[in-house]
């Protein structure tokens, strides 16, 4: 059975906006997927869906054999560890370290007590370094956040996603923010790291040429 199976989706917002009409498509592991269409198409709609954040008005979102569609509370925040997400503002926290920002990506894992006080385990520790180096940040690792650029705060978010070992990688327009030459950048990081660990991974962009070129 296929990782993701989007069926029948359908979003209406409470002011009647129909956002999706009803859509449906499956993908597998290791796919890359540009989902590409005007401003206003909803391709943002789609992806908060997928990771819970907004509510299917009809139809249904299943992961990996889970049905993550309208889920609340434990459930949600369960469903919610295997789903990577990169936003066009990176949402770093920008006076922490490069390094702590991308353990956040552990924290559905470890102990809620343990993570307040800050304390990762070794695996977790392991994890957020291994994923740094695969974006080359490695020398970055004790920089604060706000000491980075646009193009490096933003495969730092690729980081702390990959970090959580996720099922699926969602990407909401990582680039709209960066000037031309750092989109091809985090582009090709991005699609070369979901290529390396094979995670299903779906970018929201505008940009059709760059699309082409990385899914
Ligand atoms: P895209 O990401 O492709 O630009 P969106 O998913 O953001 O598209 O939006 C799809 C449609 O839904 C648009 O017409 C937008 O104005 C509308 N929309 C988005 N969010 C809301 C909301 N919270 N309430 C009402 N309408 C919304």
């Amino acid at each position: 059975s296929p990782m993701l199976d989007v069926r029948d989706l359908r979003v209406v917002y409470p002011n009647g906006n129909e956002a999706l009409k009803s859509i449906s498509f499956t993908a597998n592991a290791g796919d890359i997927i540009a989902v590409i269409g005007r401003s206003g198409a909803g391709k943002s709609t789609l992806l908060r869906c997928i990771n819970g954040l907004q509510e299917a008005t009809v139809g249904s979102v299943t992961l990996d054999g889970e049905v993550v569609t309208n889920l609340r509370g434990e459930q949600l925040r369960k469903a919610r560890r295997y789903i990577g997400f990169v936003w066009q503002e990176y949402n770093l926290v920008e006076r922490l370290p490069t390094i702590t920002n991308v353990l956040t990506g552990r924290l559905a894992y470890v102990n809620p007590l343990a993570a307040f006080i800050g304390y990762f385990g070794k695996y977790d520790r392991e994890i957020a370094l291994k994923s740094l180096e695969r974006v080359n940040l490695l020398n970055r690792a004790k920089f604060r956040a706000d000491r980075l650029s646009g193009g490096e705060k933003q495969r730092v978010a690729i980081a702390r996603a990959i970090a959580q070992e996720p099922k699926i990688l969602l990407a909401d327009e990582p680039v709209a923010s960066l000037d031309p030459e750092l989109s091809v950048q985090v582009m090709s990081d991005l699609a070369r790291v979901a290529r390396e660990l094979g995670v299903l991974t779906l970018i929201n962009i505008h940009d059709v040429e760059l699309a082409k070129q990385y899914s």
